[in-house]
Formats: C-alpha cells, structure tokens, sequence
C-alpha cells in the first residue's frame, strides 16, 4: 500500500488523478489522505469521483471512500481490462480529465477500447478537447498508443452537457519513449473561437484582438460552427504547429470577463511561450511526463523533454510519478532555454 499525501505540493486533483493512473498500469495499491486539501472545496468533487469510479470500472478495483467531499481514498487495482465504456461526470465538470485518468492504463491494456464521456470538454483549469486531441494524443502515438477522439458537443461550465467519443489502441508491446528537446520550425498558426448561445460579436472581438497583437490574419472561419444547443460558453484557442510538437493555448471565457480581456490572456500565453525555446509548455510539460515515464520504466532507456515553464503542476506530479515508478526525475534549467526534465530508469 503506497501512502499519498493530497495536500504535499500543489495540492491539486493531479495526485488523485496521477495515482489512480499509475496504480492501474503497475497494479500497485494506495492510500490517499488529505484530498485536495489546498484547495477552496477540498475532497472529491463529482469530477474527481467519476475518476475513482471510472478507474475503477476498468480495473475491477477495490475501493473506500469514493463518496463526494471524501478526504481519505483507498483503492486497490485488478487487472485492466479494455472494452467499452460510458463515464458520465454528471455536471459541468471535465470529462477530459477522467479520459486523462483511464488513458495510461488503457494503452497498456491488451485490447482496444472506445469511450464515451460526458461533462464538461472545455473547462478553466483542465486540458481542453482540443489540447488533447491535438498536442497529447499524438505524442502517445509516438511512444506507440495510437487513438482517435470526436467532439460531439461541447460542454462548458455551468450547463456542461458535452459528449466525447474516444478510441483507444492499446500499445502492443512496450511503448517507446523519445527526447523531445527541440519544437522545431513552426509549420501553422491557427486561431479558433467556440462561442456557442452567445451573441456572435464576443467571437469575432476576440479573434481580432487575438489577430492583432500576434500578426495573424483575421478570418471569419475562425469562428467554430455551432451545434443544436450547445454552450452557452467560450472557448479562445490558438494551435501552433510546429515540427517536434503541436502546442494548444486556450483561454475560457466567463461571465463578467471581457472578450479583450479573454484574447488579452491568451496573447500573454501565447508570448511566454513563444519567447522561449523550450519544447513543450507549461500544460503539456506537467502532463506529458506521466506517460514519458510509463515509457522509460518498460524500456528502462532514459528520455528527456524541455519546457519553457515547470509549474508547480508539473513538480507535484514528478513527486507523485516517482512513488509509484522506479525512475528519477531531474531538471536542470537555463535562463534562456527554460527547462530540461530527464526521467532515468
Ligand atoms: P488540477 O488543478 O490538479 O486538477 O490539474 C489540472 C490539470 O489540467 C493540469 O494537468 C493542468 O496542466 C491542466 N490544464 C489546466 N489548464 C489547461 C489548459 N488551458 N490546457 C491544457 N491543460 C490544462
């Protein structure tokens, strides 16, 4: 039984999150005190609770204390198995973090599976659709996990109601892990607004900002098409491909926030990452480890990223990655490169 403390660090969902993962892919049990205890509500919040049930679900667990506002977790792995599944977060919350918490194991499984979700897709605070779609998934195929994923409808706080469809190979074989030091040159700019339900200025004003103050051109087809029903809500993204890496900066919107200020925040975004060289940014340099490392304990071969910010996200994480795996996570940094992280075996 591995004893996790949720208030060392950040304090966030991630330790839950990051447990309930790597206890499936190494069928290693944990206990869990303290649950988000930084945070404002601390405890299981629905969000977190499908993530116990939907990690549960899929390995046959054994748990206690999968019950809202619980600060005490334990849970005890079976076998994972593929197959098909339906997780339903039940409110606006991200059901883009209860993929992110069945994914590791699912890739290791020894089938594929397809997912369907429902909660929020876009959401302040959690790795947007797009973000996973476009930056996360394809380095899992790298490593070796190949998958696909739909947007259905968009869900975003407080209505949520969206709906996600995911297809999920599994590895077959050891995943292969990969240095990525370098994003390499930039091949595309690509802004894009999701406003649904609300009126249709708040998209452009924020598309033109956003235009302005990065030197991209302003289309009107950067506003996304709207589905039946769907928001109200808003979602301002900016996708750079580049070589090495596809990196998705969002900001959402909210009631009271100003479309300037949502395309004002996203610049800010978009200019510390771009005023640094580093490979991946700050979201994808906390979450992209914990596979990383799935991938150099199979092989037992070192791999390395660099990153132009390590949050706090990212360093709680390398905490709770390395109470679960044999490997060592070091960091070196530089002022003008930003970060380098190494997983050693
Ligand atoms: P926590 O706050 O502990 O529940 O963790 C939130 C997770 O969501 C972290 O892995 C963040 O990096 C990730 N996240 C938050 N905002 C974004 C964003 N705009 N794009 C991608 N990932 C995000």
């Amino acid at each position: 039984m591995i004893d996790i403390d949720g208030a060392a660090g950040e304090g966030g969902g991630q330790i839950l999150r990051t447990s309930l993962a790597l206890a499936m892919c190494t069928g290693q049990a944990f206990e869990l005190q303290r649950i988000r205890a930084g945070r404002a509500k601390p405890g299981l919040m629905r969000q977190h609770l499908t993530c116990v049930k939907a990690a549960a679900a899929i390995s046959g667990a054994e748990v206690t204390g999968a019950e809202l506002h619980s600060q005490t977790l334990r849970f005890t792995p079976g076998p994972v198995r593929a197959g098909r599944y339906r997780f339903q977060v039940g409110s606006a919350g991200s059901c883009m973090l209860v993929l992110q918490t069945v994914w590791p194991a699912l890739m290791l499984a020894d089938g594929p599976s397809s997912l369907s979700l429902s909660g929020g897709t876009h959401n302040p605070m959690a790795p947007p659709f797009h973000f996973l779609e476009r930056s996360y998934a394809p380095l899992l195929r790298r490593l070796g996990a190949a998958s696909s994923m739909t947007l259905r409808r968009a869900g975003f706080y407080p209505a949520g109601g969206g709906e996600v469809d995911v297809s999920l190979e599994p590895a077959g074989g050891q995943l292969q892990p990969f240095d990525l030091l370098a994003r390499g040159e930039r091949l595309s700019s690509q802004a894009e607004c999701l406003a649904p339900g609300l009126p249709r200025n708040v998209a452009h004003r924020e598309l033109e900002v956003l235009a302005q103050a990065m030197g991209w051109i302003y289309d009107p087809r950067q506003v996304v098409p709207l589905r039946q029903n769907e928001g109200p809500g808003n979602a301002l993204m900016a996708t750079l491909t580049h070589e090495g890496v596809t990196e998705v900066f969002t900001q959402i919107g909210e009631k009271g926030v100003s479309a300037e200020t949502v395309a004002t925040r996203l610049v800010q975004e978009l200019r510390d990452y771009l005023r640094l060289p580093g490979a991946l940014g700050p979201h994808l340099a906390d979450q992209w480890v914990l596979p990383l490392a799935l991938a150099v304990w199979q092989r037992g071969l070192a791999a390395s990223y660099t990153a132009t910010a390590l949050t706090p996200h990212a360093t709680t994480n390398f905490d709770t990655i390395q109470r679960f795996l044999p490997v060592r996570i070091t960091t070196t940094a530089s002022t003008d490169a930003g970060w380098q992280v190494t997983v050693h075996p």
